[in-house]
């Protein structure tokens, strides 16, 4: 096996297809190759959209930063090099610190069968218990269109588990539904596990209080906040799916209730489900979303009317408060691909912001269905499985002040002279519960909307340079030739645009 960190494994064969090579035809010879049962459940649990294709990075980002996150946990990567190499850079990108295995393959070790005996040879030498809990191997589009059968590796080697995934870009949309497929499959061997008997405690111990498990990602200090909304019903926060650590699956599984945060995590939800937990979706974001959130988590975890009031009467006065003290005045648009879109356009919505538009890439479901009664009764547009263009179509009509987004959309944004920030990087990296996220948006909305004077005053400055028949280097500029008489002739720099022959001439 090649340890892709030590030393990239450029050579192998290259993606016959992939994301740029057409999805129907990848479905087709992983039907062809005995796929079909698993295509069919990934289009009930991750539903398409308008795009059949991820527009976004590659899906199984999503689950390799899963594993990467998790202690004792190895990661092993089976797929076109190409993929490979843009997954662990993206991952060293976004601090992994962690070795990422690849098997690499060609087109003979794909059709003789021989790709999987080296996953196989690689899974054994990998599974040393005194290292890990846990070895997760990932087929990428090629070896799942070619039904490399990761079901066949041995469930455990010496005591370390061996979970095998599919996570073809043409099958799972997005990199948020990717971390579910990986979640859920832990989730399910977890729960086996703890079905055949004793299983480890957690690290802090067993909680004294019924516990209430948070699945999606979010920021750090929100499961504190959380806890806080909990304490007067006698509930405490559990852990946050995906977990950190193996043990922590089967705390999560223990729990009174489970709080379906992020909504798009339908493999994980199905493994509750199974274990007989009550999901409630939305979160405690704003004062309604609160209020709400309380009442119906109280209610699945079986708290009396008294105390769910009880946890109302003593967080409400203060996320009004903090909403109060940090109004937001302006029109946004905002759309993203982590799935927590919905529950930013409420405190959005409730912080006074005038929001027309919220596209999430992820799918809808019955967990975001009161998010979205709720935008939609605020005259806010929602758009599940937003493509690119309908995002850039909701920029377009509603004209805002300010634009959240994904990259394509804040590019598009700033092009147009419009104050723009990233989803990712900078709104769906804060807290959003309770009273601190009700005031953590404020800030840098606020300052976001107010710099658009800089941004007139740079469109100004750089109004007809690099854009049209100026962008691009040239030693002239072209002229469009009149039709049907040839190609484009260059004309002599003294013609060119003042802005240009200036960056030009500095140049040479
Ligand atoms: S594994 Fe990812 S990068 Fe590679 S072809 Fe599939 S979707 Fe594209």
């Amino acid at each position: 096996m090649t340890q892709i960190s030590d030393t990239p494994e450029i050579g192998a064969a290259s993606a016959a297809g992939g994301c740029h090579g057409g999805a129907a035809e990848m479905t087709r010879a992983a039907e062809a190759a005995g796929q079909s049962e698993l295509l069919a459940r990934y289009a009930a649990d991750y539903p398409k959209g308008p795009h059949d294709q991820p527009q976004s990075m590659c899906p199984a980002f999503g689950s390799l930063r899963v594993g990467l996150r998790m202690r004792r946990t190895a990661t092993v990567l089976s797929g076109s090099a190409c993929c490979v190499y843009g997954l662990t850079f993206t991952s060293h990108f976004y601090g992994a610190r962690r070795t990422v295995g690849y098997v690499p393959f060609n087109s003979e070790t794909l059709v003789t069968g021989k790709l999987f005996e080296d996953i196989r040879e690689a899974v054994f030498q990998l599974a040393d218990p005194a290292k890990y809990d846990t070895v997760v191997v990932t087929n990428l589009c090629v070896p799942s269109a070619s039904g490399v059968p990761l079901r066949l590796l041995p469930k455990e080697i010496n005591g370390v588990r061996i979970i095998g995934i599919d996570v073809p870009g043409f099958g799972v949309p997005t990199h948020a539904e990717a971390k579910d497929v990986l979640a859920g499959a832990m989730l399910a061997y977890a729960r086996k596990e703890a079905e055949q008997g004793p299983v480890q405690a957690p690290r802090q111990g067993v909680s004294g209080k019924p516990t209430v498990t948070l699945v999606g990602e979010m920021f750090p200090a929100d499961p504190m906040s959380i806890g806080a909304i909990l304490e007067p019903m006698g509930l405490a926060a559990g852990p946050v799916v995906p977990t950190r650590e193996w043990r922590e699956l089967y705390q999560a599984l223990d729990c009174v209730a489970v709080a379906a945060i992020h909504p798009f995590y339908t493999a994980s939800f199905r493994e509750f489900e199974a274990a007989g937990r009550p999901i409630v979706g939305s979160a405690p974001v704003g004062v309604a979303g609160t209020a709400a959130w309380i009442e119906a988590i109280g209610q699945a975890a079986g708290v009396s009317a008294e105390k769910r009031e009880a946890a109302v009467s003593r967080i409400i006065p203060a996320i009004k408060a903090a909403l109060a003290a940090k109004p937001i005045k302006g029109r946004v648009t905002l759309s993203g691909y982590e799935g927590s879109e919905l529950l930013v356009g409420r405190l959005l919505v409730e912080s006074g912001a005038d929001l027309r538009y919220v596209g999430s890439a992820c799918p809808r479901t019955r967990f975001s269905e009161e998010d979205a009664q709720w935008l939609e009764s605020k005259g806010v547009h929602v758009q599940f499985r937003a493509s690119l263009e309908q995002d850039l179509a909701a920029f377009a009509e509603f004209a805002p002040d300010l634009a959240i987004g994904t990259t394509p959309v804040v590019q598009k944004a700033k092009q147009h002279g419009t104050p723009s920030l990233y989803f990712t990087n900078l709104i769906s990296a804060r807290p959003l519960m309770g009273p601190a996220g009700a005031g953590s948006l404020a800030d840098v909305i606020n300052a976001a909307i107010g710099s658009k004077g800089r941004f007139d005053t740079m469109k100004a400055f750089f109004a007809g340079v690099g854009t049209g028949d100026t962008a691009g280097v040239w030693e002239g500029l072209p002229t469009k030739p009149a039709v049907g008489k040839g190609p484009a002739t260059i004309l002599p720099t003294a013609k060119r645009t003042k802005g240009l022959d200036t960056i030009t001439e500095d140049a040479h």
